[in-house]
């Protein structure tokens, strides 16, 4: 394994934004992690481990070891006439996974179609879209401890997954590589079409449901149309979470917004932080070479030549218009470095 010195990490991820890493290598297989954990770079210095890079902000050079992780796979471990049990490498592409699935009629991950980034990184942050998430079909995550080297499974519940939360966010940060994970997948039709934008979709296309690819690509296409695509202008989809608020603070704040839109999620009461942004005037608005986007108010974007720090800048200035104008404090679903 060849590990390199200041190298550049701009196009590792998707707000191309300019850093640096002290030291870098890459996992092409689960061999490497052994050489890995025994090398003097990694055991002396800050450890990170990076997938597709559409999730991170690095506001400053990385001061330790990046680590990519390339380790790919997937196959089925398990099955049964109603489901099947798949094992994906974490160094996949997400979409190869939902495309892997879809195309063998599986039902489970369909409406996860198009999230950029790799498998690994899917049970970090509970991603979710349309409706679903990766909770809803995750059987279990493989883990190397990064002070022990020793290999750990994590079962569904021991991850504490959450609204784009996960214990890899918190009580286990930066503790565990994630290796792999399984995910439990239905043979019988399990389509989630509930989600209004893509029933409407579906209705105005007259797309009749025939298999989870029907849905998979009704999502890529939803999607393409709706977000920015970073290969054209550097962003990491949402850059802040939505909220969530007690019913007090809902009927305090339609009191003043009555147009303000909200949903009930479960017994919680879910705000639109898009929305609350958009209130504040900063959609499509623009400072230097980093801006909101102007279709997208929750997706701050590099327009170019744009620094990190300057988009934590601007997010922080966002943060606090919105706490001065709803009393509501926004919190990044991106990790910043
Ligand atoms: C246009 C756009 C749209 C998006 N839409 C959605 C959406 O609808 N829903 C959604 O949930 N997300 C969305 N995202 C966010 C992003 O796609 C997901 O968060 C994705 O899971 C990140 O994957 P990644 O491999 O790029 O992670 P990275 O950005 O590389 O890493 C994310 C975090 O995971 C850690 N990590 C990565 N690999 C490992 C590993 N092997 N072991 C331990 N830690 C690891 C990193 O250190 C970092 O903290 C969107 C992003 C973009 C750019």
């Amino acid at each position: 394994m060849e590990i390199l010195k200041d190298y550049d990490l701009n196009k590792l991820t998707t707000f191309g934004v300019p850093a640096q890493a002290k030291y870098f290598t890459v996992l092409e297989r689960e061999s490497d992690l052994k050489d890995l954990f025994s090398r003097q770079e990694f055991k002396e210095n800050n450890k990170m481990f990076l997938g597709g890079g559409s999730n991170i902000l690095f506001t400053r050079d990385f001061d330790g070891i990046v680590v990519l992780n390339k380790i790919k796979g997937i196959e089925i471990v398990g099955e049964d006439e109603n489901s099947v049990v798949v094992r994906a490498m974490g160094g996949e592409v997400w979409n190869d996974l939902v495309l892997f699935a879809a195309s063998r009629e599986y039902w489970g991950i369909e409406n996860l179609a198009l999230i950029y980034g790799t498998v690994a990184a899917a049970p970090m942050q509970n991603i979710g879209a349309y409706g679903v998430e990766i909770k809803d079909v995750l059987s279990g995550v493989e883990t190397y401890d990064i002070n022990t080297g020793e290999k750990k499974l994590f079962s569904t519940s021991e991850c504490e997954l959450g609204y784009r939360d996960s214990v890899f966010k918190n009580k286990f940060k930066d503790r565990y590589f994630i290796l792999a994970i399984t995910v439990k997948l239905s043979k019988r039709e399990q389509k989630n079409i509930s989600y209004k934008v893509l029933q409407e979709y579906l209705e105005k296309n007259k797309i009749t449901i025939s298999g989870p690819a029907d849905i998979s690509s009704a999502v890529s296409a939803i999607r393409r149309s709706k977000l920015p695509d970073p290969n054209t202008i550097g962003n990491a989809g949402s850059f802040f979470k939505n909220l969530f608020i007690t019913q007090d603070k809902l009927d305090e704040l339609l009191g003043v917004f009555p147009e303000m839109s909200y949903f009930q999620d479960g017994d919680q009461i879910k705000i639109s932080s898009a929305w609350l942004i958009e209130q504040c005037g900063w959609k499509g608005h623009r400072a230097g070479n980093v801006g909101v986007h102007d279709r997208q108010a929750l997706v701050l974007v590099n327009h170019g030549g744009g620094s990190g720090e300057e988009i934590k800048s601007l997010a922080l200035q966002i943060i606090a218009s919105v706490y001065e104008k709803f009393g509501l404090t926004l919190t990044p679903e991106v990790n910043l470095v």
